[in-house]
């Protein structure tokens, strides 16, 4: 497929390494039979919204990484679809089956079965603004509700509900390989940035001044990482180098995209180069401050290991087609700040366990200050480490007991990548849980009793009610 892209660019592209400049030059347009994106490989559901909008009338178009990944011979991870319709409109055609979503960016989720196909309408170019979208601007009541394409102080797209036309509309995607159009009019491939070119060369190029397009929306950054990760391309210098100064600005992002976000960089099959890549940028410390601060401080190369296991454990379970969680991701991410925090309040003199629910409480309370973590998932990561102390713990009844907790297999995942990473004396207690599990009911009870009860030792109580009363108050004030 590449060397048929390059047979073609090669005919038509401009000489200059520059995208074709905005809005005159006229795109260079692959028909049917000069491209590979077959309608086979176009998932039923998009192809109906498609055709959806063509006999309705509208112009619509796949865009952005289904057509990359398919003219790279990768599946698409989703369908999006661009059209000349209006929110409303779109929800006239599919009635029903349409949702409208979103107000910084309104978008229409058109739902067949299972599937739900991503909607958006064109946007139009921030020059535009005052002729378009009179609707959306003005409100249905006509009073006028401020520009609809809204920078803050920093440049910051705020809001962007301008609706436009495809010349309009791809000048204001990301990367030039994300600006590819596959029409459903003519089976055509539309490229106005040179995304055609770039994927032949296998670099990430960012639509315009790198530095604007950055400040307007700074998760293009870590968008530039996953991409560059995820397709092994190169980021093209005069779109890398300003991530090194403007990394910072993702401390100004939303909380709940920054959480997103993080997830499709982690769970991206990729994590370990995603991982090394953040770093290599700066970009991570603005992601995750507490563990670069004890990365940074590394001993032995320990630290640094248990994170690169268990990232490298996540690509493999995607890699294998296997389900992936957050709370697991975030508990190996957390983990050594964790444990410093709680050798602290030890040494403060608070009881174990006390120790280690004030440490999670504070170590996810610094978290959520960068990204947030819903509620659940901060009640799964308490529950992963606090079985890493009670998984040892396991002759007679209380093995049964910790084997039927529903956070047994990812606390004994997660055991399992600490003995790997080097974490001392646990290979023991793990083998011992990889044993037991594969013993049938009678065979376990025989195995855990076999166990020699350790000895009690005596808590120390000082300050118990103080800590368990702060412990709550840190709970009750985590992120919803
Ligand atoms: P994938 O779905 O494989 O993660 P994608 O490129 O399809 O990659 P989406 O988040 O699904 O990414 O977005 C679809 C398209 O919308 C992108 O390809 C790009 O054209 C545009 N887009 C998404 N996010 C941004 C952004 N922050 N700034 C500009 N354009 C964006
Ligand atoms: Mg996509």
């Amino acid at each position: 497929m590449r060397q048929f892209i390059r047979k073609i660019t090669s005919l038509f592209s401009s000489s200059s390494d520059e995208p074709s400049s905005q809005n005159n030059q006229a795109p260079l347009i692959l028909s049917r039979d000069e491209h590979g994106l077959s309608r086979q490989d176009i998932e039923h559901s998009a192809l109906d919204v498609l055709y959806g909008f063509k006999r309705a009338g509208y112009e619509a178009h796949l865009v952005g990484g289904c057509v990359r990944d398919l003219l790279l011979g990768l599946e698409p991870k989703d369908f999006d679809i661009v059209t000349s319709a209006e929110p409303d409109q779109v929800k006239m055609v599919f009635k029903h089956r349409c949702r409208l979503i979103g107000r910084r960016f309104r978008l229409a989720h058109v739902r067949f079965g299972r599937t739900v196909i991503e909607v958006a309408t064109f946007r139009g170019s921030s020059e535009n603004k005052t002729q378009t979208n009179r609707q959306d601007r003005f409100g249905r009541n006509g009073k006028y509700s401020g520009a609809a394409h809204e920078v803050d102080d920093t440049g910051r797209v705020v809001r962007d509900n301008v609706y436009g036309t495809i010349e309009e509309d791809v000048w204001r995607r990301d990367f030039t390989i994300n600006a590819l159009y596959y029409n459903i009019k003519d089976f055509s491939i539309i490229d106005y940035t040179g995304g055609l070119d770039d994927i032949e060369k296998g670099q990430l190029r960012l639509i315009g001044d790198p530095e604007t397009r950055y400040r307007e929306d700074p998760v293009r950054m870590i968008r530039a990482i996953r991409f560059a990760a995820k397709l092994g391309f190169n980021i093209e210098e005069k779109t890398e180098k300003p991530i090194f100064e403007l990394a910072p600005l993702l401390l100004d992002v939303s909380h709940a995209r920054m959480f997103e976000e993080v997830l499709k960089l982690f769970h991206s099959g990729v994590a370990v180069q995603v991982f090394e890549k953040l770093r290599h940028y700066g970009l991570f410390e603005h992601l995750f401050p507490q563990t670069e601060r004890v990365l940074s401080e590394e001993q032995n190369g320990f630290p640094r290991m248990l994170v690169i296991e268990a990232l490298k454990s996540t690509d493999k379970r995607i890699r294998e087609g296997k389900s992936v969680n957050p709370s697991f991701l975030f508990s190996a991410l957390l983990w050594e700040p964790m444990l410093q925090r709680r050798a602290e309040y030890l040494e403060e003199g608070l009881p174990k366990q006390e120790a280690l629910y004030a440490a999670a409480d504070d170590v996810i309370g610094e978290q959520i200050k960068c990204t947030a973590i819903p509620k659940r998932f901060t009640a799964q990561i308490r529950e992963i480490w606090s079985f890493q102390y009670r998984l040892p713990n396991r002759y007679g009844d209380r093995a049964v007991k910790l084997r039927e907790h529903v956070r047994f297999r990812a606390a004994y995942d997660f055991l399992g990548i600490r003995a790997v990473a080097g974490e001392t004396d646990l290979q023991e207690v793990f083998d011992w849980w990889t044993e037991y599990q594969e013993k049938n009911p009678v065979e376990q009870v025989v195995f855990a009793n076999a166990l020699k009860r350790p000895e009690r030792k005596k808590r120390p109580r000082k300050n118990r009610n103080f800590y368990r009363k702060r412990s709550q108050l840190a709970r009750h004030n985590d992120s919803e």
